[in-house]
């Protein structure tokens, strides 16, 4: 079930395991990116993404025969297909042949030139197609909008499929024709020694197809730089510094591969009074002294309106009382520090008041220090 996806995915890259990697290495990288990755597990937005691919690239590297598939479309795709065609007796492997030579040094590589000078893994030889490369943006949220999650239109100057041809590069009411050089297989066989093989047709630089009439708008490019208006979702509880992917939101490919990514790094502007612990939204709460020694139903502003409070009796400055589901939603809550706090000054009546209490309270227990220090 080979798709037109798998030519412009990289699954090995993916996974991170070189293309001879054997299956049980294979399992391997994929177990430990799968618990890495897990949305679960893994908060960072980006995840649940490059988690799917993870799946993806194991569920087709792990099998047998559609790896071989995705070798062979990888293959033709690199223009090393060429290779199937050769007539130079049978039997021999000519991947294994140039694997890690990196085309540099020595009897096939000489012979067989430029052709492997760009060398295997991940690289890509011209003509192929070729994806778009990423572009990065930025934006900058209220804290309330980070924590709750939003949707937001970014402008910027990006360039991207050209709407008067759809990308094809065609002048409107024309399309691209079938390449008369390679018959629209984007290879052309070449002689060279005993042997001959494929490569890259270069009149249409592998694409199969030629734009004879060109789009006015984009010169048959396909794609086009200008003001665009991109919709950016955020996700609830993003922090400061965090990325948000858009998947094939970036530079157009070229000869029909994909797009590349927009990545927009999220700045989150600071509250006077709120502040994050990850998921939990937290805030300092003054407390009078009566209030914290007697106990006291004190309202609380949240991210959502406000709640009441119960402070119990006999809390201490510093503890953390906690509002259930006031922080980041579903995950978080929101943390209350109490802060006692002490009166900078006093009233003749306050004062007289606080004597009295002073003499009907036991004081301050200070007999830890003398006892711990002698002093
Ligand atoms: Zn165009
Ligand atoms: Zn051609």
């Amino acid at each position: 079930m080979a798709s037109q996806e798998w030519l412009e995915k990289d699954f090995y890259a993916v996974l991170g395991v070189p293309q001879d990697a054997s299956k049980k290495d294979i399992e391997k990288a994929y177990r430990k990116l799968a618990r890495e990755l897990h949305p679960d597990h893994n908060p960072d937005p980006d995840a649940e993404e490059r988690f799917k691919g993870v799946s993806e690239a194991y569920s087709v590297l792990h099998e047998d025969k559609a790896r071989a598939e995705y070798d062979q479309i990888q293959l033709m795709k690199s223009g090393r297909g060429g290779f199937g065609g050769m007539h130079a007796g049978g039997g021999i492997n000519f991947e294994d042949l140039f694997s890690g030579s990196g085309g540099s040094g020595g009897g096939f590589s000489d012979l067989f030139g430029d052709l492997f000078s760009r060398g295997g893994g991940g690289s890509h030889r011209r003509g192929a197609a070729q994806r778009g490369g990423d572009l990065r943006t930025h934006i900058s949220l209220d804290f309330a909008d980070a924590v709750k999650g939003t949707t937001t239109e970014i402008r910027m100057r990006a360039p991207g499929e050209c709407e008067t041809c759809h990308g094809s590069g065609a002048r409107p009411g024309t399309s691209p024709t079938t390449c008369s050089r390679c018959g629209g297989r984007g290879l052309v066989t070449e002689n060279q020694g005993a042997f001959s093989f494929a490569q890259p047709c270069p009149e249409c630089e592998g694409t199969g197809s030629v734009v004879s009439d060109p789009c006015p708008d984009c010169g048959g490019t396909g794609a086009t730089t200008k003001d665009r208006i991109i919709t950016v979702r955020v996700p609830a509880g993003i922090g400061d510094g965090q990325s948000i992917r858009l998947a094939g939101r970036g530079s157009p490919g070229e000869r029909g591969g994909p797009s590349g990514d927009l990545l927009v790094r999220v700045t989150v502007r600071a509250h006077p009074l709120f502040a994050r612990d990850g998921d939990n939204v937290t805030l300092r709460l003054p407390v009078s002294f009566p209030e914290a020694a007697m106990g006291a139903k004190v309202k609380v502003p949240t991210l959502d309106g406000p709640v009441t409070l119960k402070v119990p009796a006999g809390t201490p400055t510093g503890r953390v009382l906690r509002v259930k589901g006031r922080g980041v939603p579903n995950k978080g809550d929101l943390l209350v520090t109490v802060d006692v706090e002490v009166p900078a000054s006093l009233s003749a009546e306050a004062k007289e008041a606080l004597e009295k209490y002073a003499a009907a309270a036991p004081g301050a227990d200070r007999s830890k220090l003398e006892q711990l220090t002698g002093q």
